[in-house]
């Protein structure tokens, strides 16, 4: 057993050996402290330029590990981060001296295929629920990397290759188990809970640790679609045609613009190698035998440099970068909505795409359009339904000593589309920008976030997150 006193940790001297003790004996799954030699390892998220140093990690076995360690934070004042996928921009799934909820041991899927939902522990990985889902023919719209939590990707919105066909994927939640402030566990959904389930589908992580969530399934299986890349030179022809193209096309036509350099392995051609391009990352889900006859004018607006674009189960497309940005690299990420995009704002994205600092460094921009437009702004807290595009500007590199040129990239290129922008970002795709950029994100939903926060959680517990503050009595 690990005899690390409490005392010893900072933020954490007011406990006693006791408390720790009887803690930890409460937990079934594994608590894991600075003198353990498996810490260093699990204090680690996938953004290398977060480097932060809990004083307890519980990797919970379950929902009663989870009351356990939310009482044992809340009883001893301890701060609380809760850990989903470890993907978050800014690092919020842990904290520096606090209690770390690391859900990564809880992993159970089950797909109902009567009544076509899959019920996903919090643990859980896109790539996980993804491979669960393809096996029963369907899939739950999500993000576009496998390595992505379920949890934090879904409770900030999530957004992908499915999103303007199914919507997002809050809009495909039909309940939650939710762990709240108080300890007890209660369901959120339409009928229980209402207000917390709205405040839930967008408002992050602020209303309690969701222990699983119930997943409306839609049928995508072996879709159309994959990477089709254009000389850097075309970006600004490329980019108007794109927003032309998108804001009105068929839904179950799905693609991002991208801006990126092609790496310098097979199977990418030779002569591509280390060549920055701009392009577009489709997903078809219609009927495959008329797939070369839809993309067909698509091709034909512009030879492709590279075109990777067929048919392919939907796993391989939702995991497909995933070996190119393994977990670690340094990452800096700005963000904005866009309704428009005009000739000046697309001048700006050419200009800045063509100046990416690293070879990783990237420029998406992910249509939220189609069916997440057609839920109404005030039914989910998620607010910003009249977006045409979630744009996310991305300076990434191994090495920390490119941060410098990297976070001047981005800043500089942010600062130059802002302008042009919706006001507010995507709360995932947001590093830590205080609280006038959460106030703008959810606009008129905000005040019901408080309201609704200060009745779930009026000590702010649960606030290693984009935080919406409550009101204090
Ligand atoms: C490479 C990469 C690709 C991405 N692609 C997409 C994409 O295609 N679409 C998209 O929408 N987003 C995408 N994102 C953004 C992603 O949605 C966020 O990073 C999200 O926060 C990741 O969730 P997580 O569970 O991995 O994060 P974590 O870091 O574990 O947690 C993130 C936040 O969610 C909260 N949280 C996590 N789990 C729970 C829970 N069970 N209960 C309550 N709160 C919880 C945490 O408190 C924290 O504030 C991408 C991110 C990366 C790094």
């Amino acid at each position: 057993m690990d005899t690390t006193t409490l005392e010893k940790l900072p933020g954490l001297f007011q406990l006693n050996d006791l408390a720790l003790q009887n803690f930890k004996s409460t937990i079934h799954g594994q608590v894991i402290m600075p003198a353990d030699s498996n810490y260093d390892e699990t204090r680690k998220v996938y953004n290398g330029m977060i480097d932060k140093r809990p004083a307890i990690i519980v990797k919970c076995a379950n929902t009663e590990d989870v009351i356990a360690c939310v009482n044992f934070a809340r009883n001893n004042n301890i701060l609380l981060a809760i850990r989903g996928g470890g993907h978050n921009a800014g690092g919020l799934g842990i904290c520096d001296d606090g209690l770390v909820i690391d859900l990564s041991l809880m992993k159970d899927i089950k797909i109902d295929a009567t009544a076509k939902t899959v019920s996903v522990q919090g643990g859980c990985l896109l790539k996980e629920l993804d491979a669960a889902t393809h096996e029963a023919g369907m899939a739950v719209p999500a993000g576009i990397f496998g390595t992505t939590g379920v949890s934090g990707l879904t409770l900030g919105g999530g957004l992908g290759y499915l999103t303007r066909q199914y919507g997002l994927s809050i809009d495909n939640l039909q309940e939650a188990q939710v762990v709240l402030a108080n300890g007890s566990l209660v369901k959120a959904s339409a009928t229980e809970n209402p207000d917390l389930f709205w405040a839930l589908r967008g408002g992050g992580g602020n209303f309690g640790v969701v222990v699983s969530f119930l997943f409306k399934l839609s049928p995508a299986h072996t879709i159309y679609g994959g990477p089709m890349l254009w000389h850097i030179d075309a970006s600004a022809e490329m980019m108007q045609w794109y927003h032309d193209f998108i804001t009105k096309a068929p839904e179950n036509i799905n693609g991002f613009f991208a801006f990126l350099t092609v790496p310098p392995f097979p199977p990418f051609p030779e002569h591509l190698h280390m060549k920055k391009m701009c392009g577009i990352v489709w997903c078809y889900t219609g009927a495959l035998d008329k797939a070369e006859e839809v993309f067909k004018p698509i091709r034909a607006i512009r030879t492709p440099a590279l075109d990777f674009v067929g048919p392919m189960p939907i796993p391989a497309l939702q995991t497909m970068f995933d070996g190119l940005y393994p977990p670690g690299l340094q990452w800096y990420w700005k963000a904005d909505f866009a309704k428009e995009l005009n000739k000046e704002a697309i001048e700006l994205h050419a200009k800045y795409g063509s100046g990416m600092p690293t070879p990783l460094s990237s420029m998406h921009m992910y249509p939220v359009n189609g069916a997440a437009s057609r839920v109404n702004k005030n039914d989910t807290a998620w607010n910003n339904r009249d977006a045409n595009y979630a744009v996310v500007i991305v300076g990434i590199d191994p090495d920390p000593a490119n941060n410098d040129k990297t976070i001047a990239w981005a800043k500089d290129y942010w600062n130059a589309l802002h302008p042009y922008s919706a006001g507010g970002a995507y709360i995932n795709f947001m590093m830590d920008e205080g609280e006038d950029r959460i106030k703008a994100t959810y606009g008129d939903n905000y005040e019901k976030l408080v309201e609704i926060k200060t009745k779930y959680d009026p000590q702010n517990l649960f606030r290693v997150n984009q935080n919406i503050k409550p009101q204090m009595s």
